[in-house]
């Protein structure tokens, strides 16, 4: 059975979703105003970990991951340096891709952009304005907390404090001022305005979420995930807004994960103690290394980076590189021996038991990493034949493919991920003549496309073709390797 912790109600439950089968996830994505650090990796490194475990689990899993490309945030940013948003967010926005594929994070089958749903949440303020939730007070429009009885469940605030009517138009606040938040904010000298029909104006950062939610999934889905600085007051007003107009419940499983700490404090922008993934790299560790410390942690647990612990998950990962090296060492022939098999099917138990249980990875290490030790014992006592070390591997193998993604196979190559002076974006470049901006979903739709085309050609024997279309995706910086399960393909550094 699986069993998550839900921040809803605070407790573990069971987990099923709605539609047998199919998980609907929603994870908050990246305010695109800066580059992200490693504490906003944790979140995202996190919610892969969640999905993989569920896809492993046999469920088909729909994932949404919003960027918010307009919101304080950016509108400051992009004012300070007196450029436009779109060309403000952009190289942000870019870099994010780019790092997600560094970390081997899944893509998602959707990243819907803030400001390409303006219509959406335009739609879903009104109905809350005809539905008497919301209030407009000089040019902007507010949700009334007052008028939602269940407002607080979620991160249990005390509403003792509040003063009815009283108003914010900030998108973060404590929860020490609770209060009723703007939804729609009046155009300001020096922001984005559009015009719409409820006023001109433009969204506050909560309705963003709903609109881009219930778009894709409709009004109600599975699981919403974030970091714990997310509940409140951002998950909170987004049950708030969604449950109001729907008149259903939002939110089945909320997942929250704790936060990536430095000396005792949440890693953040705003207190100057943040790292990027180019700046632990420039320390002189790499993705899957920089993946394993994230993974390695129970999301519920604060983690505190360290050198100490990069050590740590850089000795974790040569153990496992190391075994299964010294597996492919072993020559002698003859059948499986059972208790080897016995030895990998109990450990593949474990490890998936111990994240069934609200994805304990600790034990789940812990099991792996005693698996390799008994093998060890058995490797040095002779007791392997080719067979047994081919069944060892293959467990940890695809341990590491389905679920940890550190490429412990050297499946994400070192040698193939760029140094930091010289990342070069695998994103397509914007579309010049429309002045889109090209999207993660469009590339991955040709990348999908080629690969078919590919396969055409070889089911016809052009293999001439076959191998066209192999090199042009080489040199958009995507590599195909074929493999039992069919084509996978991965990023590197495009060729030049
Ligand atoms: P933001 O770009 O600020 O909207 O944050 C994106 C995601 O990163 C959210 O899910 C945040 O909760 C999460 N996050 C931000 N800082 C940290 C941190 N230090 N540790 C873990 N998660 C974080
Ligand atoms: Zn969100």
């Amino acid at each position: 059975m699986i069993r998550f912790h839900n921040t809803l109600g605070g407790a573990l439950e069971p987990f099923a979703p709605t539609e047998p089968g199919t998980v609907k996830l929603y994870t908050c994505g990246p305010t695109v105003y800066d580059y992200p650090h490693i504490g906003n990796w944790r979140a995202y490194v996190f919610e892969d970990i969640l999905k993989r475990f569920l896809l492993f689990r046999g469920f088909k899993v729909v994932h949404v991951m919003n960027i918010t490309d307009v919101d304080d945030k950016t509108i400051r940013g992009a004012r300070a340096k007196g450029v436009g948003l779109e060309e403000y967010t952009r190289p942000f926005t870019e870099a994010f891709f780019r790092e997600r594929d560094m970390l081997n994070i899944l893509p998602a089958d959707h990243y819907p952009r803030a400001t390409g749903h303006i219509p959406e949440m335009v739609a879903l303020i009104k109905s809350l304005l005809d539905k008497g939730f919301a209030y407009r007070k000089d040019g902007s429009i507010y949700f009334a907390i007052d008028r939602f009885p269940s407002y607080g469940r979620l991160s249990r605030i005390d509403l003792a404090e509040r003063r009815a009517g009283r108003r914010g138009d900030a998108d973060e606040y404590e929860k020490e001022s609770v209060h009723d938040f703007a939804l729609w904010k009046a155009p300001k000298e020096g922001e984005p305005v559009w015009e719409t029909g409820i006023g001109p104006g433009r969204p506050g950062w909560h309705i963003e979420c709903s609109a881009m939610s219930s778009k894709y999934f409709g009004p109600s889905f599975d699981i919403h995930c974030g970091g714990v600085d997310n509940i409140f007051p951002h998950h909170e007003n987004e049950i708030a807004q969604s449950e109001a107009a729907n008149g259903v419940k939002f939110v089945n499983y909320w997942l929250h994960c704790h936060h990536l700490v430095v000396d005792g404090e949440k890693m953040a922008k705003s207190k100057g103690n943040f790292l990027t993934l180019t700046d632990v790299m420039n320390k002189g560790y790499d993705p899957p290394e920089v993946r394993f410390l994230l993974v390695s942690a129970h999301y519920r647990k604060m983690l505190n980076f360290t050198d100490e612990a990069m050590h740590q998950a850089r000795a974790g990962l040569e153990r496992m590189r190391n075994f299964l090296v010294d597996l492919k060492e072993v020559r002698r022939e003859g059948k499986p021996t059972p208790e080897v098999a016995q030895l990998a099917k109990e450990a593949r138990e474990e490890f998936m038991a111990a994240l069934d249980d609200d994805l304990n990875i600790s034990e789940a290490l812990a099991a792996l990493f005693s698996f390799i030790k008994s093998a060890n014992v058995l490797r040095d006592k002779g007791r392997l034949n080719r067979e047994d070390a081919a069944a060892l591997r293959d467990l940890l193998l695809e341990i590491d493919d389905k679920v940890l993604g550190v490429g412990v196979g050297l499946r994400i190559k070192n040698a193939a991920i760029p140094t930091p002076l010289d990342i070069k974006s695998s994103m397509p470049k914007p579309d010049i003549d429309t002045g889109a901006p090209a999207s993660a979903e469009a590339m991955e739709g040709m990348i999908r496309q080629k690969i078919e085309e590919r396969q055409e050609a070889r089911a016809e024997k052009d293999f001439k073709r076959a191998d066209e279309i192999r090199q042009e995706l080489l040199e958009k910086g995507v590599v195909l390797e074929d493999t039992k399960d069919g084509v996978r393909w991965k990023r590197v550094a495009p060729k030049q």
